[in-house]
C-alpha cells in the first residue's frame, strides 16, 4: 500500500456573512440551517457550512451520529476513491453527480482527513481507507462540527417537514423545531440495524416530491436447490471472478457463502441485477482454459488438472464433480485427445458458468440502496429543490448510488459539501 501525502488546501474558511433569519431551536442559539440526518452527508454539510459562519443545528433519529459511517469498509472505513467519476454512480440521471464529483475531488477529501489529523492509503482500484478507522473518522468529523459551533440534536425523530413562511416547521418525536433552510440527510432504508429508514420516502410523499422507489443495492445473494447446496460445501472458498448480468460487468472478488454468493464482485452486481435473472460468471478472468486445452505443452495432461490449476482446488473439486457424466468423463482424458466440442465445453465451465439466484438477502444486509428523491427536482450545484426554495436534499436521500469502493461515502462527501456552500 503507498502511503498518500496531499496538501492540506481546501476551499474552507471562508466566513460568510449569516442572513437575519428566524428560526426556533429548543433552548440555546437559533440556526441558519437545520440538517436533517447527521450521516456522513449531513456531517460534511454542516461542517462546510458553519465554517462558512452558518449557524447550523443537525437532527437525528440515533443517540450516535453516522452509524453507517462507523461500520463502513468492516470499520476500516473505504472513504473515498481516486476515480470518483460519473460512470462509478447508478441514477436515473446520470449526468446529475458530474458537478458535485468536480467541485469535490477526493483530493479535497484526503486534505480535510489531513486537517482532522488522520490519513489514508490507497488500496485496489483507487480504494482510499482511513488508516486510523472509521470510528476516529466519524469521532473527528463530529468533533470538527462542534468545534465549528454545529448543535446536535440527536435521539430526535422527524416526522414531517411543512414549508412555512418563514421556512420550514420540521416535526420531530420530541416536539417541531423551525429553520429558514432545511437539508434533507436522512439517507436510505438500506441496512435498518444501522439506522436506515424510509423517512426520505415518506417526506417526500407529504412535500409532493417525486421519489424514485428504493431498491437494495450492494447486498449478497441467495440461492437454493442444488446451487446452494454447492455454496455451503464451498463456504468460506473466495477468489477472483468476473461477474456480468443484463451488460454489465465487474471482476472482483467472489465468496461463496452459507446463503448463497457474495464478495465485491457479487455486491457490484446485485445493483444490477432483477429477480430471475442469471448471472455469468467467469471463475478464471485474464485465463483462457479453452487455448489452455488446446496448447501442444499440455498435450499429455489430463484435463481435469488444466481445469484445476485455475481456481482453489475445493472449487474445482466440486464443479468436476458436478459434471454431467459425458463431460466427467472428457475431463479425465488427456488433453491432445478431446474432441473440440467437449473441449470448449470444458472451457464453458470455468467461463461461462451460468446461475440464477433465488434472490438478495435485501434492504437488511444492501450497503447502499438505489432510488431515492428525484435528482430532477433539484441543482446540482447547490443541491436546492428547485420547487422548494431553501429545501435541500443530500446523500443517499437521492436517486443516487455508487459502486462499491468508496463511491457511496465519496458521494456523501461531495453533495455534503456542495449544500454545504450553498445553504
Ligand atoms: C455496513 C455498511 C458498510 C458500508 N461501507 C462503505 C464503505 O466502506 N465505503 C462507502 O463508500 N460506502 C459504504 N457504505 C455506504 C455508506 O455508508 C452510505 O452510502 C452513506 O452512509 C450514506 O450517507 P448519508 O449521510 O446519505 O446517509 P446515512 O449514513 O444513512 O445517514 C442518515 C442519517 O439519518 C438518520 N435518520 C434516518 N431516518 C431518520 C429520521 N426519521 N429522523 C432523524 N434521523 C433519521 C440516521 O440515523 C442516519 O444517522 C456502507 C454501508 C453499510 C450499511
Amino acid at each position: 500500500m503507498s502511503r498518500l501525502v496531499f496538501p492540506a488546501r481546501i476551499p474552507y474558511n471562508r466566513a460568510m456573512p449569516t442572513s437575519a433569519t428566524h428560526a426556533s431551536l429548543p433552548p440555546g442559539p437559533p440556526a441558519d440551517a437545520l440538517i436533517l440526518g447527521a450521516g456522513p452527508a449531513g456531517l460534511l454539510c454542516a461542517l462546510t457550512a458553519a465554517r462558512r459562519g452558518r449557524r447550523v443545528a443537525l437532527a437525528d433519529a440515533s443517540e450516535i451520529t453516522a452509524r453507517k459511517l462507523r461500520a463502513s469498509g468492516g470499520g476500516r472505513s473505504n472513504c473515498t476513491n481516486l476515480n470518483a467519476a460519473p460512470e462509478h454512480y447508478l441514477s436515473a440521471n446520470p449526468h446529475f453527480v458530474a458537478q458535485a464529483l468536480r467541485r469535490f475531488t477526493p483530493q479535497y477529501f484526503l486534505a480535510l482527513l489531513d486537517q482532522l489529523g488522520l490519513s489514508a492509503s490507497e488500496e485496489d482500484f483507487g480504494r482510499i481507507f482511513c488508516d486510523q478507522g472509521a470510528t476516529p473518522l466519524t469521532d473527528a468529523l463530529e468533533g470538527a462540527c462542534r468545534k465549528a459551533g454545529c448543535r446536535f440534536l440527536l435521539n430526535r425523530r422527524v416526522e414531517a417537514v411543512t414549508p412555512t413562511r418563514e421556512g420550514f416547521r420540521v416535526d420531530t418525536d420530541r416536539g417541531p423545531l423551525n429553520a429558514p433552510r432545511v437539508v434533507l440527510a436522512l439517507g436510505s432504508p438500506a441496512w435498518p440495524a444501522l439506522g436506515g429508514t424510509d423517512s426520505t420516502a415518506r417526506l417526500a410523499g407529504s412535500l409532493g416530491l417525486t421519489h424514485v422507489p428504493a431498491r437494495p443495492a450492494l447486498t449478497p445473494f441467495t440461492c437454493t436447490g442444488a446451487m446452494l447446496d454447492l455454496c455451503r460445501q464451498l463456504s468460506g472458498v473466495g477468489l477472483t471472478a468476473t461477474l456480468s448480468c443484463l451488460g454489465k460487468s465487474f471482476t472482483d472478488g467472489l465468496l461463496f457463502t452459507h446463503q448463497g454468493l457474495s464478495g465485491p464482485a457479487a455486491l457490484q452486481i446485485s445493483s444490477h441485477w432483477r429477480r430471475g435473472e442469471a448471472l455469468t460468471i467467469d471463475l478464471a478472468p485474464g485465463a483462457d482454459l479453452g487455448q489452455l486445452l488446446r496448447d501442444p505443452a499440455r498435450g499429455r495432461h489430463l484435463a481435469r488438472t488444466v481445469l484445476a490449476g485455475l481456481m482453489p482446488r475445493r472449487l474445482a473439486d466440486a464443479l468436476l464433480a458436478a459434471l454431467p457424466p459425458k463431460l466427467a468423463a472428457a475431463a479425465n482424458r488427456k488433453c491432445a485427445e478431446l474432441p473440440r466440442a467437449q473441449l470448449e465445453a470444458l472451457a464453458a465451465v470455468v467461463h461461462d458458468w451460468r446461475v440464477t439466484p433465488s434472490g438478495t438477502l435485501g434492504m437488511a444486509r444492501a450497503e447502499a440502496a438505489s432510488g431515492g428523491l428525484d435528482t430532477a427536482l433539484f441543482s446540482p450545484r447547490t443541491f436546492e429543490c428547485r420547487a422548494l426554495p431553501g429545501f435541500f436534499a443530500i446523500g443517499e436521500a437521492l436517486d443516487v448510488a455508487g459502486e462499491l469502493g468508496g463511491y457511496n461515502l465519496h458521494w456523501a462527501w461531495a453533495s455534503g459539501f456542495c449544500a454545504g456552500m450553498a445553504v
